[in-house]
């Protein structure tokens, strides 16, 4: 149902990505065992001039409603792999995770988009990882061809927000994933709650089942941290080791990492 304050939304959001009033942020992931930076979450940001910052998760699936997903992926592709390129001159060298909606899957040609950018771009192929959610309206399995392409050009597949809405088991035996994304809903009520325990550990030794990365999402406190160690989940992602940052804030914050981790894991 599309009502007046959405098509506001809507047009305000069109002008955004024409007048550049859209950036990115970056949220690190870790290595559990290491602690160190494994790769960064590219997360878009908007500044709506009357109402201040408008969530992600209220502008993406406008933005998929009314045929402007596309101009989104590919400006936020083009500004991270750019970034990325800025950061390795710098002298840090880092992977990429960047979030795809499953309605750009839907053309078989997004792949070629892709590396077409990546090209452009001098990024490795292998230097990306795409996180896909599965939709009411877009079951992955149905893009079985378009995740294989990606694949083949040596691009990354994670699941995000497993275990929640419309994910399956099915899919990831299907689908040709390389990391599993344990959704924070399961990850919040570590180590208290029983049965959120037995969960993540099951889900991680899935992932690890199926031969792919075990990632934990929503990260905050150092018990959580503690317990994801304990039952070897591979990457943390979370407050607790950093927010979403401003690319030129990323620097600061990685001279202080290894300080920092001692700390976490003393
Ligand atoms: P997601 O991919 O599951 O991203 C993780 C969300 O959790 C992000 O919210 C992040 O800021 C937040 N988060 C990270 N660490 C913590 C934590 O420790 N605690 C809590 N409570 N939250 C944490 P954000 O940035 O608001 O993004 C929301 C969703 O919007 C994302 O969920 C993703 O599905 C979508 N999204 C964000 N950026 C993009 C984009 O560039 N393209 C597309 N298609 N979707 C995007
Ligand atoms: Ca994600
Ligand atoms: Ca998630």
């Amino acid at each position: 149902m599309s009502s007046h304050p959405d098509r506001r939304l809507v047009r305000g959001f069109e002008r955004a990505l024409e007048h550049g009033e859209l950036h990115m942020l970056y949220q690190p992931k870790v290595r559990l065992d290491t602690g160190e930076l494994n790769r960064l979450e590219a997360l878009v940001r908007w500044e709506e001039p009357e109402l201040g910052p408008v969530e992600p998760s209220r502008f993406v699936p406008l933005a998929e409603k009314h045929g402007l997903i596309a101009p989104l992926t590919e400006w936020g592709l083009r500004t991270t792999l750019r970034q990325w390129h800025t950061w390795r001159n710098e002298g840090l060298e880092t992977n990429i995770a960047f979030n795809i909606s499953a309605v750009s899957l839907q053309s078989l040609d997004f792949p070629d988009l892709v590396e077409r950018i990546c090209q452009e771009l001098e990024v490795p192929t292998d230097r990306l990882v795409l996180e896909l959610t599965e939709g009411a309206t877009q079951p992955l399995i149905k893009l079985m061809d378009t995740l294989t392409r990606f694949r083949i050009k040596g691009i990354g597949l994670a699941i995000d927000d497993f275990g929640t809405g419309f994910s399956s088991l099915m899919q990831l035996r299907q689908l040709p994933f390389t990391e599993l994304k344990i959704d924070k809903l399961f990850v919040k009520d570590l180590p208290r709650d029983h049965d959120c325990c037995v969960i993540v550990k099951s889900m991680i030794d899935l992932a690890h089942g199926l031969g792919l990365v075990a990632t934990a999402e929503g990260v905050e406190t150092p018990e959580q941290l503690r317990f994801l160690r304990s039952v070897r989940c591979d990457i943390a992602q979370g407050y607790l080791i950093a927010r979403p940052l401003e690319p030129d804030t990323l620097a600061s914050w990685h001279a202080d990492l290894e300080q920092r981790w001692s700390e976490l894991t003393d």
